[in-house]
């Protein structure tokens, strides 16, 4: 496992050359036309032709040997704890297996999994705080986790956000999984949170694990959080009439997460898709969770929403990039200049059915990561979770 101590901008040019197939994530337009791709310290400054860039002195090049291009996925919920351990499953480098699943933003919808988690208001704040500071400070292989979402508890007030924000807080964990778990009071916390530029998701559906509440569709509507985590529950579901009405009756994100009931998370896709809305759906796996890590989590609902759900590969693959970081305002997600370097590439996986990449994941199949990239550094290579893939990337020059 290789670890660096955050941002890191000492990326020089990066140059991708060979580009079969580059996703954009932009569910607008999915596929680009282009081959090629440059990025300056860790920033994505052209795309497009390789004979219409500028890609002389680069200090990395590579060679995509003709496989996709995808902007590197992001998870919309995850629940870490600290550093690259989790003590819900009792796992270390859970992270760091993700990234070889695709994934290179994580966000987290609550630190819930530390052994005594404080829950009065100064120790949750501490709490809070802490994980932003350490998640920003510490990366495994680089991978960005959006930490520090302290879970609501009765009794804070308007100042307790202000004061989160100002130290550096940007989201709120799941609604519901602390002792707020009425309406009227999540509703008043949610628009302290958003007042001051912290966003905010709530779960859904039945409890998780002991502990955690029935939180239902008017609980939902009403405390307005800006994801509705989870819409596919986690692990049980609302009844289809009450995902309809959330469908229907606000315009906030739809969550499908891995961790949650699948039929339902085809029911949200489909309700969606009749309201034309696919933009506000998003994809987390909820891991680690009681059902264990994914490393492949997000890359199995690409899969099971495009063969099941019967939407186009390239949109499913939006669903776990572009919508999320328009809806998160996040920087990475999308491949356009000004953006961040983070890249999947992907291939069919050998002895695949399907002809292509977007093929195989039409008919269900897992697509090969070959290499990942954060910030324009070479993350890994070859995944050693995914099935092999057919091509992978080759890194030809420094
Ligand atoms: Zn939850």
């Amino acid at each position: 496992m290789a670890h660096d101590a955050g941002g890191g901008g000492a990326a020089g040019k990066l140059v991708v050359r060979n580009v079969g197939l580059m996703l954009s994530g932009a569910i607008e337009n999915p596929i680009l036309d282009a081959d090629a791709l440059v990025a300056v310290d860790g920033r994505i400054t052209g795309v497009g032709r390789i004979g219409d860039l500028d890609t002389a002195n680069a200090t990395t090049v590579i060679d995509a040997q003709g496989v996709t291009l995808a902007p590197g996925l992001i998870d919309s919920h995850v629940h870490p704890v600290a550093g690259d351990w989790t003590p819900r499953q009792n796992q270390i480098g859970w992270i760091d297996s993700c990234l070889h699943g695709g994934v290179t933003t994580m966000i987290s919808a609550g630190e819930v999994h530390m052994p005594g988690r404080p829950r009065d208001i100064v120790g949750l704040k501490a709490f809070a705080i802490t994980a932003q500071r350490t998640f920003s400070a510490f990366r495994a292989t680089g991978v960005k986790v959006h930490a520090g979402a302290p879970v609501i508890e009765p009794g804070m007030e308007e100042i307790d956000f202000a004061e989160l924000a100002a130290a550096g807080v940007r989201l709120l964990g799941e609604v519901g999984l602390g002792g707020v778990k009425d309406g009227e009071n999540a509703r008043k916390m949610v628009a302290w949170a958003r007042k001051y530029g912290i966003t905010s998701t709530i779960h859904t559906g039945g409890p998780s694990i002991p502990g955690s509440g029935l939180i239902d569709k008017d609980i939902v509507l009403e405390a307005d959080a800006d994801v509705i985590g989870h819409i596919n529950g986690g692990h049980t579901a609302l009844p289809d009439d009450q995902i309809r009405c959330l469908c229907e009756q606000c315009g906030r994100g739809l969550e499908l997460v891995h961790n949650g009931n699948e039929r339902s998370a085809l029911f949200t896709l489909r309700t969606a898709k009749e309201l034309g809305q696919l933009e506000r759906v998003i994809l987390g796996t909820d891991a680690p969770a009681g059902s264990g890590v994914q490393p492949l989590g997000v890359l199995r609902m690409i899969a099971m929403l495009s063969s099941l759900g019967e939407v186009p590969a390239e949109v499913a693959f939006c669903f776990a990039t572009g919508n999320t970081a328009r809806m998160r305002g996040l920087d990475c997600g999308l491949i356009e200049p000004g953006r961040s370097a983070d890249f999947v590439f992907l291939d069919r996986a050998q002895h695949s059915a399907g002809k292509t990449m977007l093929d195989s994941v039409r008919l269900g199949d897992l697509p090969g990561v070959g290499m990942t990239v954060i910030d324009g550094i070479v993350r890994t290579q070859r995944s050693r979770n995914t099935p092999p893939a057919d091509r992978a990337p080759t890194v030809v020059g420094h």
